[in-house]
C-alpha cells in the first residue's frame, strides 16, 4: 500500500498588514522527502498518520512530500505558497501509483491572492491524483470550508479540543482512511456553511456554548453508521469571501443522514449564537492594577487583541504600557511581571549594548499601527540570546529567534527580534535564565492557549487589549466576507434544515 504524506499549515490573521515569506516556514522546520519521515513521527497530524500507519497489517509505503508549518500570521507571500505548492505536487507526480493521499492543512491560510489556499491546494492535488485516490485532509477547527474544499477531498477531520489537540487528529483521520482503504467504502459527506462569525471569548471547548456544540458532535458520532462529525467555529480575523463558520459530517455511506446530522449540527450553533458572544474581557489599566495586587501563585494576562497564535504580530504595547506606568507606584518587589514584545529594532539595540548596559528604546507599535503606539521604556538589558532550538512535546523542534530581557523594575521585557511559538511558551523566558515560579504575573499573546503556564497558573485575566486579533469584530473594516452575517447585520435569519449543502 502506498500513501503519500504531506503537510501545508499557516493560519492567516487578514488584518496583520505585513506579509509572510518562506522563512516563516523554515523556522519551524521546511521538510521536503525523507526528512519527513525522521522528522515527523510524535508531530502534529502527520505523526498521527505515522503512527497509524505502523500499526497496519499490511506494509505501508509511505511518499514523503513535504512539510511546511508556519504557525499563524499575515497573509502568505504568493511567491512563497507557490514555492510551497511546486515543494508539494513535483514528489506527487513523480510518485506513480497511490492508494491515497493524506495532506494535513490548517483551512484558514490565505495568501495575497488567494483567499481559500487549503481549496486551491486541494484543487491542484486532485488534478495530479484524478478523482478516485483518497485524498483526506487533518484540519485545524477553526478552519474556513470552503465549497471548493468540501468538492475536492474526500474527508475533512477537524481538531476535537481547544487548546489544539494535533496528533490525535491526525490519528482520528488516519484511522478513516485505513478503514475506508480496507472495506473500499467511500465516506458520505454533507456540510453547512453557517452565516454567523463570533469573537474568541468563548473558544475553548472545555466550558459555555462551543463545550456543548462540541459534546453534540463527540456524541453523534456514536451512532451507528456515523464516522465523523466536525464543527468549524472559524477564527475570527479571516476576511474571506466565504468566510464563516460550519460543520462537515462523514457517514459510512449514508448521504441522507450525513446531511439531518450537518443539518442538526448547523442549527444548534445557531441557537447558540447570543452566548457565543458572551464576554469576560477586563479593561487593560484594571487588569493590570489586578496583576500588580496578585499574590498567590502565577497570573496570567491574556493579551486578546494581540494573539500570535491567531496572527497578530506581537508587538502591542497596551499591557505593556500600562505595567510600565503602575510600576512607578509599587513597593521593591522581587516578584516579576513578565511580558513579550516583537521589536526587531529594539532587540538589535539591546545586542549591541550587551548585558549589563541601561538602554533607552522605544518598543513595539511598529507592525501594527492601527490599534498600537510605541512605548519608551529605559531599563537594564539583564540576558541576550541570539538563537536557542527547543524541542516542544508533539510540536517538534523550533527555533527561538533572539530574544533580549530589558528589566524595568519589576518588569521584565522579553524584547524578541520576530514572532514565533515562544512567544507563549515559558521556553522563552526560562532559556534566559528566569524562573516562572519567581513570577507575579505573565502576559500571553493568545486568547485561548493558555496550556503551558499551566504547572504555575492559579489566575487567568482576559484583557480587552485593542488590536489585530481583539474581539470587538465590529471595528475591522470587513470587505471580503459575504453579508448578511450575524451579528454584523440586524435580523439575520437562517434555516439549517432549508440551507441544504450550498
Ligand atoms: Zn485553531
Amino acid at each position: 500500500m502506498r500513501i503519500a504524506l504531506g503537510e501545508i499549515v499557516q493560519e492567516t490573521g487578514s488584518f496583520t498588514p505585513s506579509r509572510m515569506g518562506r522563512a516563516a516556514f523554515e523556522a519551524y522546520g521546511l521538510y521536503q522527502g525523507a526528512e519527513l519521515l525522521t522528522q515527523l513521527p510524535g508531530v502534529g497530524p502527520p505523526g498521527g498518520f505515522l503512527q497509524v500507519a505502523q500499526m497496519q497489517d499490511e506494509t505501508v509505503e509511505v511518499v514523503p512530500l513535504v512539510r511546511a508549518w508556519a504557525g499563524a500570521g499575515a497573509k502568505i507571500l504568493d511567491e512563497t505558497s507557490d514555492e510551497l505548492l511546486e515543494m508539494l505536487l513535483q514528489p506527487l507526480r513523480d510518485a506513480g501509483q497511490l492508494d491515497a493521499v493524506y495532506l494535513s492543512l490548517h483551512g484558514a491560510a490565505s495568501s495575497e491572492r488567494e483567499d481559500d489556499l487549503e481549496g486551491a491546494i486541494l484543487a491542484a492535488v486532485r488534478d495530479v491524483i484524478g478523482p478516485d485516490v483518497p485524498l483526506v485532509c487533518p484540519l485545524d477547527h477553526h478552519a474556513n470550508i470552503t465549497a471548493r474544499m468540501v468538492d475536492c477531498a474526500d474527508l475533512l477531520v477537524g481538531h476535537e479540543t481547544q487548546p489544539h489537540d494535533p496528533l490525535a487528529t491526525g490519528v482520528k483521520a488516519a484511522r478513516l482512511l485505513f478503514d475506508w482503504l480496507r472495506t473500499g467504502c467511500r465516506p458520505a459527506i454533507a456540510w453547512r456553511k453557517i452565516p454567523m462569525i463570533t469573537p474568541q471569548d468563548q473558544f475553548l471547548t472545555s466550558g459555555g456554548p462551543m463545550k456543548e456544540w462540541f459534546d453534540r458532535a463527540r456524541a453523534l458520532e456514536q451512532e451507528p453508521g456515523v464516522l465523523d462529525v466536525s464543527p468549524y467555529p472559524m477564527q475570527p480575523w479571516l476576511d474571506v469571501a466565504e468566510g464563516g463558520w460550519a460543520v462537515v459530517v462523514h457517514t459510512e455511506d449514508d448521504a441522507v443522514l450525513a446531511d439531518q446530522l450537518a443539518a442538526e449540527m448547523g442549527a444548534l450553533a445557531w441557537e447558540l449564537r447570543a452566548a457565543f458572544w458572551q464576554s469576560e474581557r477586563v479593561e487593560v489599566a484594571e487588569a493590570v492594577r489586578r496583576a500588580y495586587a496578585h499574590e498567590d501563585g502565577l497570573l496570567v494576562l491574556s493579551d486578546t487583541g494581540d494573539s500570535v497564535y491567531g496572527g497578530a504580530p506581537g508587538d502591542s504595547t497596551w499591557i505593556l504600557r500600562e505595567l510600565l506606568r503602575q510600576a512607578a507606584g509599587q513597593p521593591e518587589t522581587d516578584r516579576t511581571m513578565l511580558v513579550p514584545i516583537v521589536d526587531r529594532a529594539a532587540f538589535d539595540v539591546a545586542l549591541a549594548a550587551g548585558v549589563g548596559a541601561e538602554i533607552t528604546v522605544s518598543l513595539g507599535g511598529k507592525i501594527d499601527q492601527q490599534f498600537n503606539q510605541p512605548v519608551s521604556a529605559t531599563g537594564t538589558v539583564v540576558a541576550v540570546s541570539e538563537r536557542h532550538q527547543a524541542d516542544i512535546e508533539e510540536r517538534g523542534s523550533v527555533e527561538v529567534g533572539g530574544v533580549a530581557l530589558l528589566q524595568v523594575g519589576p518588569v521584565h521585557i522579553a524584547v524578541l527580534a520576530s514572532a514565533g511559538f515562544a512567544i507563549c511558551h515559558p521556553v522563552l523566558y526560562q532559556h534566559l535564565g528566569l524562573e516562572i515560579e519567581q513570577a507575579r504575573a505573565v502576559v500571553v499573546k493568545t486568547a485561548s492557549n493558555f496550556q503551558f503556564f499551566a504547572p504555575w497558573r492559579k489566575e487567568l485575566i482576559r484583557v480587552d487589549s485593542p488590536g489585530m486579533t481583539q474581539s470587538d469584530l465590529a471595528a475591522f473594516t470587513w470587505t471580503r466576507t459575504p453579508r448578511p452575517i450575524y451579528p454584523f447585520d440586524v435580523n439575520v435569519t437562517w434555516d439549517a434544515a432549508a440551507a441544504g449543502a450550498s
